[in-house]
């Protein structure tokens, strides 16, 4: 088979097209593609052991010590998982995913001494020192405000709560918290993931990161019930929230959900209104038929009781924030963010039944983030026999968002060294 022939090229591709994911693949996946140094530069957080100090390690070709105490966890074909697994540099990394080609990787803390000899060790000196501060959110977690889909289907429509969150968190994080080296990841499938890089982060006991959790965590929307209060005035962090989730609820709720028009969620919709507005509304709600008609007539009811001094005045309208934070405030998966030893999937595995690749993408244009269209395992693979200088184009959007994240880190780094050696010359003399 001429490799260089055009028309063999086109051909092979095309056989490509229907496999969406099988060992073969993830291997050239793996063997080719999977970006080892940048995640090596990302879990090493650029503390590497300098050659002449050959003494930092026990062992030979550890490159980092902070990289080589990290667990991995690969879950094979048939489900099989293995747990503590570690490694030295990132051939060491790349020679096992090849070889194991595992389905996913997850990724855990760093412990006091390399995972994989937990068990030559006092169970009591296995510890967990340090790992980013996670968080988790699952699309079937909305399953109860969304009727373009339902499970693991996403569409542009329900990424929008997605979008939603991620812009939420990402605020919280960055304002209230001072974090700043943030990266998100697409899980593959009807999640996303938010890692925090920054070293506070990283070295935060279990109390904080619960602390940290709890703070964001609010449950307005899992139940669905309405019965919570924000009070008034509202918190800073949940006006800002409010600010900019009401500016989406008409768009998102409301016209690219339809929800009112579905019976069951109109029926919800009422039990969150006080009382004098549910029983004002329901008759005539159930002979509109668009969900834009029974939103008009809400306001038109709401507009009607106001004038008539028979509910709040709009400057505070604690109907529209318990709708808003019902419907459109980040449901987060509290558990996942609270626990140092708590492992998440790694970014750039794929997720076998989409085949889609775990892309980090920017948050700040989350709105944009072109769910249906995630690169592909099969476009990899048609992208490495394309290339001639082995460069993959689907992947290098994601790359570069990676790469920004860990420019960040990178420099973080350089600071505190130099500061640590500013304060070891002022001490010195
Ligand atoms: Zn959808």
């Amino acid at each position: 088979m001429d490799e260089s022939d055009p028309q063999t090229q086109v051909r092979s591709s095309e056989m490509i097209q229907d496999l969406e994911f099988t060992v073969e693949l993830l291997k050239i996946y793996y063997d080719k593609a999977f970006p080892y140094d940048k995640m090596f530069d990302w879990l090493s957080y650029f503390k590497v052991s300098k050659k002449q100090n050959r003494l930092q390690s026990l062992e030979d070709g550890v490159d980092s010590e902070y990289f080589y105490n990290r667990e991995f966890s690969f879950t094979l074909e048939n489900d099989v998982y293995c747990r503590y697994l570690c490694f030295k540099n990132p051939t060491d990394l790349k020679d096992a995913l090849v070889s194991r080609t595992p389905h996913k990787i997850d990724i855990g803390a760093i412990f006091n001494i390399p995972p994989k000899n937990h068990l030559i060790t006092e169970k009591k000196v296995f510890i967990p020192l340090e790992k980013e501060m996670v968080f988790d959110i699952d699309m079937t977690d909305y399953d109860n405000v969304r009727t373009c889909c339902t499970g693991a289907k996403v569409c542009k429509k329900c990424w929008a709560y997605m979008a939603c969150a991620t812009q939420v968190i990402n605020n919280v994080l960055t304002q209230d918290f001072g974090f700043s080296s943030l990266l998100w990841v697409f899980s593959g499938r009807r999640g996303i993931h938010c890692w925090i890089g920054d070293e506070s982060a990283r070295q935060m006991t279990n109390e904080m990161r619960s602390a940290v959790t709890e703070y964001l965590f609010l449950a307005t929307g899992n139940e669905m019930g309405g019965g919570f209060d924000l009070g008034y005035p509202l918190h800073p962090m949940h006006q800002r929230a409010y600010k900019f989730l009401s500016k989406r609820f008409e768009q998102i709720v409301i016209i690219d959900q339809d929800l009112l028009a579905h019976e069951a969620h109109q029926k919800k919709f009422l039990k969150l209104l006080p009382q004098n507005v549910a029983n004002e509304l329901q008759s005539r709600m159930n002979r509109a038929q668009t969900s834009q008609e029974k939103w008009k007539l809400y306001k038109d009811t709401l507009d009607k009781l106001h004038a008539s001094g028979k509910t709040a005045s709009q400057k505070h309208d604690p109907i529209m924030i318990k709708l808003v934070f019902t419907y459109l405030y980040p449901r987060i998966d509290a558990n996942v963010s609270k626990g140092i030893n708590h492992l998440l999937k790694s970014p750039f595995c794929i997720h076998p039944k989409t085949g889609k690749v775990c892309v980090p993408f920017d948050p700040m244009t989350v709105d944009n983030f072109d769910i249906q269209n995630v690169t592909t395992l099969s476009k990899v693979i048609n992208d490495i026999g394309n290339s001639k200088d082995g460069s993959i184009p689907c992947l290098k959007e994601s790359l570069a968002v990676f790469q920004t994240f860990l420019n960040k880190l990178k420099a973080d780094s350089q600071n505190e060294l130099k500061k640590y050696k500013e304060k070891e010359q002022s001490t010195d003399f």
